[in-house]
């Protein structure tokens, strides 16, 4: 690295003229901070960023952009860095654009809007939020780290149910966006109808990081709903996917959440959580209304399907505090098998048609068998059993060296992407390129793939900004 020392002192210097130096860092443990991501293996020496830049509006950003684009220096976007198909490393040396400086919050509640920076927390706004009586549509696993221009950026699904609401930035109706060569573009509207035809917007939330930075999000308030909760417990997972299969083909309404927990993975959550052994495969679920009535109306719709299975039980569960252990035995299971067990945890994501449901939930749970390296590691299975997405996760042996984590981690994606063809469904969270551009490709075909690299090189055509992630992982 010390032969790159000049460099990085040059980069320095003339980012200075562009934001204050306390906001550029040239620390190498701040800049290996800020490549790292939730994948197990280590980070390698051509992906440590030359600096780390802290922009706190458009116009910083816009200069830092020009800058790139004159010195052709890739610049790579930084949330929290919890993407979890391989978005957030840098592919190479490069300037990170770390946002969490962005993070300004405006609720227009006479315009029914809210406009914040992409630095701002989900979980943060989410409180801030249901203290005025909103519902706020992001709910990812991750939201106590999770930035909005993250979730945004990759439409994050997370807990909700999509035939219920709808996806997350089917709320967001416009950005402000920064793009490569340094112009600075709204999009969208500040009325309650979206716009028909071409809308912008689309090109940013939900476009992978790959044509502008995002440093403003304008988001509709949406009135909350009251709940009720469910639970249910399956001998088998092939009587837990009928009863998802019956809600849908039953005509109920579609819960607002709904979880599941294989026996395996419901063993450890309600371990942790001081629940007595479950039986089975669990099923939490969250129906609403605009009463209390009306959402329990709609629950006991849910369980009249699932009861229909012959569940071991199947109820509305009132007591708050039983629903927070239940929930809480679902919501951080990857961390505790990572807490019990000691090694790294690595989910794959598999969308499976309504039709097949029952033999994709059972060819999931066999996930690694039969493949190289990771045959042998204990499989793991929960989900979003509501958006039919199901997360099968391995733990990956902590003393395996970098390059046999980094196999098992490209098997494991591999094995995804053969699913996702077979059933139907592709990444419904966590992006659509990086680790999934070989599926991206097989799924929707060359020329759907030359459209992606048409469209990138005309707005970005140095290839500056977040340069790597539609190529693929490396
Ligand atoms: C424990 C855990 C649980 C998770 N649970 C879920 C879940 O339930 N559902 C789910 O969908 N995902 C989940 N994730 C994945 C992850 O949290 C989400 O993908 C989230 O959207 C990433 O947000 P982030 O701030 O970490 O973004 P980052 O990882 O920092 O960035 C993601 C991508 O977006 C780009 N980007 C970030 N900000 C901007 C911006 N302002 N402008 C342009 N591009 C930008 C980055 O360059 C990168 O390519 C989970 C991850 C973890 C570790």
């Amino acid at each position: 690295m010390s032969s790159a020392q000049p460099d990085i002192q040059h980069i320095a210097d003339a980012l200075q003229e562009i934001l204050p130096r306390e906001f550029i860092s040239t620390n190498r443990f701040e800049r290996i901070a800020n490549a790292l991501h939730p994948f197990p293996f280590d980070i390698e020496e051509q992906q440590v960023p030359y600096a780390v830049v802290m922009p706190s509006n458009a116009q910083e950003v816009s200069g830092i952009l020009k800058y790139a684009n004159k010195e052709k220096i890739p610049v790579f976007v930084r949330g929290s860095g919890t993407q979890l198909a391989g978005s957030s490393r840098p592919h190479t040396h490069g300037i990170v654009l770390n946002v969490h400086r962005m993070n300004q919050l405006e609720i227009h509640e006479d315009y029914g809007f809210l406009e914040c920076g992409p630095g701002c927390v989900v979980a943060k706004l989410d409180n801030i939020l249901a203290a005025r009586g909103y519902f706020f549509p992001f709910h990812p696993g991750s939201r106590l780290i999770a930035n909005m221009g993250g979730v945004v950026t990759n439409n994050t699904s997370g807990h909700i149910v999509d035939a219920s609401v709808g996806k997350p930035n089917d709320y967001v109706m416009g950005v402000q966006a920064v793009l490569p060569n340094g112009d600075i573009i709204e999009t969208g509207t500040k009325g309650m109808r979206r716009p028909a035809g071409t809308d912008l917007t689309k090109f940013f939330a939900g476009g992978d990081g790959l044509l502008g930075v995002i440093t403003s999000i304008r988001i509709r308030l949406l009135p909350a709903f009251k709940r009720a909760h469910g639970f249910a417990m399956f001998r088998d997972l092939k009587s837990l996917a009928r009863g998802v299969q019956r809600v849908y083909r039953e005509k109920r309404p579609v819960p607002l959440l709904m979880e599941f927990m294989e026996n395996a993975a419901a063993k450890i959550g309600f371990e942790i959580k001081g629940l007595p052994e479950p039986q089975g495969s669990a099923i939490f679920f969250v129906s609403v209304g605009a009463t209390e009535e009306e959402a329990s109306g709609r629950l006991k719709l849910v369980l009249s399907s699932f009861k229909a299975e012959n569940p071991l039980e199947a109820y509305e569960v009132t007591d708050m505090g039983d629903w927070e252990k239940l929930w809480g035995a679902r919501e951080v299971i990857g961390s505790f098998l990572m807490q019990k067990t000691g090694h790294q945890w690595k989910a794959a994501e598999i969308v499976c048609n309504l039709k097949d449901l029952v033999e994709g939930i059972e060819e999931v749970k066999n996930f690694n068998k039969g493949r190289p390296l990771i045959d042998d590691l204990p499989l793991y299975l929960y989900g979003h059993i509501g958006a039919l997405t199901m997360h099968p996760g391995i733990l990956i042996p902590s003393d395996w060296d970098s390059e046999k984590q980094k196999k098992a981690n490209a098997e494991l994606f591999k094995r995804e992407a053969e699913l996702n063809l077979k059933y139907g469904g592709c990444g419904g969270e966590w992006g659509q390129f990086s680790m999934r551009k070989d599926f991206f490709v097989r799924r929707y075909g060359e020329a759907g793939y030359a459209l992606m690299r048409t469209i990138k090189q005309a707005v970005d055509p140095n290839n500056i900004l977040n340069p790597g992630i539609l190529e693929g992982y490396r």
